[in-house]
């Protein structure tokens, strides 16, 4: 059996501690990761909650969508910045041309669709969200116009999709809001046709507040 001097013994287990000290370093240099209570906002798979945070949610209008439809668009975007207190939607610039299918490309854009995806006839729109991180960087809108029809009219027709409401509801996506069963809120998952819910409620803004 091969004995070992004192010396080696000393040696290896001074080695031994570096080494320890070298992981406890490379675990203190990792940022923390929290975990947080949801507060009705999309969660990462760390179950934190992503938003816009303190930067500004640049929306484009993609020329695919008429110019009367503008002031529903302004309108929804205004309603949120009201409560928010500050300007976190801010529409950039309207009728803007390009690939409808460009949607991976850091710029948020709303989009009005001709054709839309067969397994889900029944959704009005549907807005995209990709973050990094807690930080959103692109939310994109979708309109569903090959199977609704939508209504800027100050009074919706029977049979129409209230736009301006509906805008309120995926614009409350796009700032990282999740849907919540309350039928009050503009985050309940339907809208029914002729039905206008353009005001967000007391639990939208408490909601809000986690965030914002
Ligand atoms: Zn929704």
């Amino acid at each position: 059996m091969k004995r070992t001097s004192p010396r080696r013994q000393q040696r290896y287990l001074l080695r031994l501690l570096a080494l320890g000290f070298m992981a406890l370093g490379i675990v203190a240099c990792q940022k923390q990761i929290v975990p947080e209570e949801s507060c009705n906002f999309v969660q990462n798979s760390a179950d934190q909650r992503v938003s816009w945070g303190a930067e500004t949610l640049d929306f484009y209008i993609h020329e695919s969508v008429p110019s009367e439809y503008y002031m529903a668009i302004h309108n929804a975007a205004d309603t949120w910045n009201e409560v928010l207190g500050r300007e976190v939607i801010r529409i950039e610039i309207e009728g803007v041309a390009g690939d409808i299918n460009d949607r991976r490309d850091n710029v948020s854009m709303i989009y009005l669709m001709d054709t839309w995806d067969n397994d889900n006839l029944r959704e009005q729109a549907r807005t995209s969200v990709r973050w990094r991180g807690t930080q959103i960087i692109e939310s994109d809108i979708l309109l569903n116009d090959q199977y609704f029809n939508f209504s800027v009219e100050p009074k919706t027709p029977l049979y129409y999709v209230d736009l301006e409401s509906l805008m309120v509801h995926e614009m409350g996506h796009a700032i990282g809001l999740a849907h919540v069963e309350d039928d009050q809120s503009v985050m309940h998952p339907q809208l029914a046709r002729g039905e206008e819910r353009r005001l967000v409620s007391d639990l939208d803004i408490e909601s809000l507040t986690c965030e914002y």
